[in-house]
């Protein structure tokens, strides 16, 4: 089996002249191979509802000529399979987890409801959303709608409609 190391590995073997045998343990080896099948997969996406592979696609794919979003992550079988999500122009990344039509709306509905707590100015923005991560003990990176489930949303959009209600305003989303 031909040995594989890192690239930080060699750098050091290349700088220090006096080291000519170098060799991985076993261990070493199978970690270095895991760390490398681990990266291949965090870059493959898979459908969440079926486990086909995904692409990118320009927006106008599932969007139609008038959309607004430029590219999208889509699972290959669309639209036998209805689930994809927005793609980051900027990085490429997708913008969540590919979502079918009920749970995009559903995303739609909570961020409508969550918006709304810092638009009428209960708490501005970044407060809001350290106030849902707080409320659902998340890190920040994870309080993202992009990221939540149906239950998700629908705790959201429940806790929201608390603090609206709390504060003299009409709830955003009735459940
Ligand atoms: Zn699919």
């Amino acid at each position: 089996m031909p040995k594989i190391y890192t690239k930080n590995f060699l750098k050091k073997v290349k700088q220090n002249e006096k080291c000519v045998v170098v060799t991985l343990s076993e261990d070493n080896e199978s970690e270095v191979l895991n760390m490398k099948k681990n990266k291949n997969k965090q870059k493959a996406i898979k459908c969440p509802y079926c486990g086909a592979k995904t692409v990118i696609r320009d927006g106008t794919y599932v969007y139609g000529e008038n959309s607004w979003i430029k590219k999208v992550c889509v699972c290959s079988r669309y639209p036998e399979c209805d689930s994809f999500v927005g793609v980051y122009e900027h990085t490429g990344l997708p913008k969540g987890t590919l979502a079918n039509s009920e749970l995009r709306n559903k995303r739609i509905k909570a961020h409508k409801v969550f918006d709304s707590i810092w638009k009428k100015r209960i708490m501005d923005r970044d407060s809001a959303y350290r106030w849902m991560k707080d409320k659902f003990g998340l890190t920040l990176s994870q309080a993202h709608i992009g990221n939540f489930s149906d239950y998700m949303c629908n705790c959201l959009i429940d806790e929201c409609n608390k603090v609206l209600t709390n504060n003299d305003c009409a709830q955003g989303v009735l459940l």
